[in-house]
């Protein structure tokens, strides 16, 4: 990898601008800001000539707030990825569309989903989430836009000049199209990893996803920094961490769901994640083992 001493922020803007638009600085060239609704991870990616935006907030507002405070630490051209289909990650394309982007990567999971249900993202929006025409499908930038560049189970590498960043797809986990990217030594991993809150199982395959934070922490020698959807960067232990409690929900599960198949939730109690989680775990597992998804 290329290591430059360049400044990769535009000079003209001050770094209190940048610290009052909410950036965190994580790497070299790898930048996260918090952005609403959901407090989803935004991250951002500079590289000499085009930068990579990683998810794009829920709508027009939230991605029209991440689009200024991008264009405090970049001119550049700018590239989209989603890491998955949720609404707080993927209903903000198509207003980055209106402002010049052309180029979206996703999972090909990820752009079906957004594809035949994009819709039912929508609908996940409350009057809460501060995206009223997003909600009500009306004004500019309120279209469900599915990515136009698929990443399939080949890695893919992104120039962006000068920096190169990997998108992978490690296999099905928080939902059938997740997306991770790479960038030096930090590693963006969408909702596959969550801080300060409860994993989401209601798309996901819990099997596959242990796997995928079994290859993860496998890697992890080559990881400083991994940057959740949710919550503050975390480290490699952090994330061997979550594979444990993982593995452990799972066990869990497994024994209520064949010791009392017709009432497996007795096991919620005991379950180490919240009772909506854990109810959608206990349903998941039973559903992916089945073949039924
Ligand atoms: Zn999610």
């Amino acid at each position: 990898m290329e290591s430059t001493e360049r400044e990769h922020t535009s000079g003209a803007q001050s770094s209190a601008a940048v610290m009052a638009a909410g950036w965190t600085r994580v790497g070299e060239r790898e930048w996260v800001r918090v952005e609403q609704p959901c407090s989803v991870n935004l991250g951002l990616i500079i590289g000499e000539e085009r930068a990579l935006v990683i998810d794009t907030g829920a709508g027009p507002r939230s991605a029209g707030r991440h689009l200024e405070a991008v264009r405090l630490l970049t001119d550049l051209p700018l590239v989209a990825v989603n890491t998955h289909h949720h609404h707080d990650h993927a209903l903000g394309n198509h207003a980055l569309a209106g402002a010049g982007v052309t180029e979206f990567w996703a999972h090909q999971g990820t752009i079906d989903a957004l594809d035949q249900n994009g819709e039912a993202q929508r609908s996940l929006l409350s009057e809460e989430d501060g995206e009223p025409e997003m909600r009500a499908a009306s004004g500019p930038g309120t279209r469900v836009l599915p990515p136009t560049h698929a990443v399939t189970s080949s890695p893919v590498d992104l120039d962006l000049g000068g920096h190169q960043v990997t998108l992978m797809h490690l296999g099905r986990a928080h939902t059938a199209g997740d997306v991770v990217v790479a960038s030096g030594p930090i590693l963006f991993a969408g909702d596959i990893v969550e801080q300060g809150g409860h994993p989401q199982f209601e798309d996901a395959f819990p099997d596959e996803w242990l796997r995928v934070l079994g290859k993860i922490i496998a890697i992890d020698e080559l990881y400083q920094r991994i940057v959740p959807g949710h919550g503050t960067t975390v480290d490699a232990d952090e994330v061997r961490a979550h594979y444990h409690r993982l593995a452990r929900a799972i066990q869990v599960a497994d024994t209520a769901l064949n010791e009392h198949e017709s009432d497996a939730t007795k096991s919620i109690p005991v379950l180490p994640f919240g009772p909506v989680q854990s109810r959608h775990l206990l349903n998941r597992l039973r559903d992916t083992r089945a073949g039924a998804l």
